[in-house]
């Protein structure tokens, strides 16, 4: 299907807008790449300029003036931050330990896994409270978690990573049924935060490997787990048994992040090449202060490893 950048389409004969007018309401690629993604979810996808876009919908949306939101410990910090930014609009916010039961809230906030703690939500304690449930399902992709079967109100992913997969598209995604995507869309189309046609097009081409890329994904991230874990330097390895994300700690940070060859020191995660940083520059003291995140990529498992255990001689 080729890219469609127009803005706007002709309206019909009789002076009446069609399915499409105007393109920060829907446009074709959008829409394409809306059904594949709440195919795979099962539910109604939205696309956002960014995964920080799909957060921000989503907190306007359901948080009103007095709302508590209790966020995941461990979580994706731009998260915390941004809840931290909407306090003056009286939006509240906690942290919970999300192994265990989340504390009375208007909106429960969990991460599958968190990023970078790699903590799981605990769905059985989700499907008994009676706030909203949101879960930014980002490295779980639908491949290994469908959060509204679980239990979930409204799935966000920062498409930005595995789904597109490439570095290429800066993306977000709601996935929900009725009524809350009418909810989502309405402000979405307002705020003016709908994805463009190209990271639309990212996403249709993403999802067309995404399994393949999901599995080779796990069977290195396995692979790589397991050898760290027994290498001398490093510790606490966290690594939930799926997707291509690990977080491990080691005395010297960044002098093992500056010595990969083949693993690109640079933030973000979920592409085809593998990238790994420390944590510490970003987040501050809310996580160890030797952690690493490694996003583990699509080369062969052999080479990665190598470069790791250079990286990690030479630190
Ligand atoms: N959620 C998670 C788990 C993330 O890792 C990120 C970005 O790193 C985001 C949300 C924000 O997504 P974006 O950078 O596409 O705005």
């Amino acid at each position: 299907m080729a890219i469609e950048r127009s803005t706007i389409w002709p309206y019909d004969a009789a002076g009446e807008p069609g399915q499409f007018y105007y393109s920060r309401y829907d446009h074709p690629t959008g829409v394409a790449a809306e059904q594949e993604l709440g195919r795979l979810e099962g539910g109604d996808a939205l696309l956002y300029a960014s995964g920080m876009g799909a957060t921000t919908n989503v907190l306007l949306s359901f948080a009103r003036t007095g709302a508590t939101v209790a966020l995941a410990e461990g979580a994706y910090f731009g998260t915390g931050k941004l809840l931290g930014l909407l306090a003056p609009w009286g939006i509240d916010h906690v942290e919970f330990d999300q192994a265990g039961a989340p504390p009375e809230a208007d909106i429960v906030w969990v991460e599958s896994p968190a990023n970078p703690t790699l903590t799981l939500p605990n769905w059985a304690a989700l499907r008994e409270h009676p706030g909203l449930v949101v879960c930014d399902a980002t490295v779980s992709t639908p491949v290994y978690l469908r959060a509204l079967d679980e239990g979930a109100d409204i799935v966000v992913h920062s498409a930005t990573k595995f789904l597109t997969g490439h570095h290429n598209a800066l993306l977000g995604a709601t996935v929900s049924r009725d009524p809350h995507t009418a909810r989502l869309r309405e402000l979405r189309v307002n705020a003016g935060i709908t994805a463009s046609p190209d990271s639309a097009d990212a996403l249709l081409r993403g999802l067309e490997t995404l399994e393949t890329r999901m599995q080779r994904h796990t069977d290195s991230a396995t692979e790589i787990a397991a050898r760290l874990r027994a290498h001398p330097a490093v510790e606490n390895v966290r690594y939930p048994g799926f997707s291509g994300l690990i977080s491990f700690d080691v005395a010297e940070p960044r002098a093992v992040e500056t010595s990969t060859k083949l693993i690109v020191n640079a933030t973000s995660l979920g592409g085809v090449g593998s990238s790994m940083e420390s944590r510490h520059r970003w987040e501050g003291d809310r996580i160890p202060t030797g952690l690493l995140r490694l996003s583990v990529g699509l080369e062969p498992v052999d080479e990665i490893w190598a470069d790791l255990e250079q990286a990690l001689a030479a630190a």
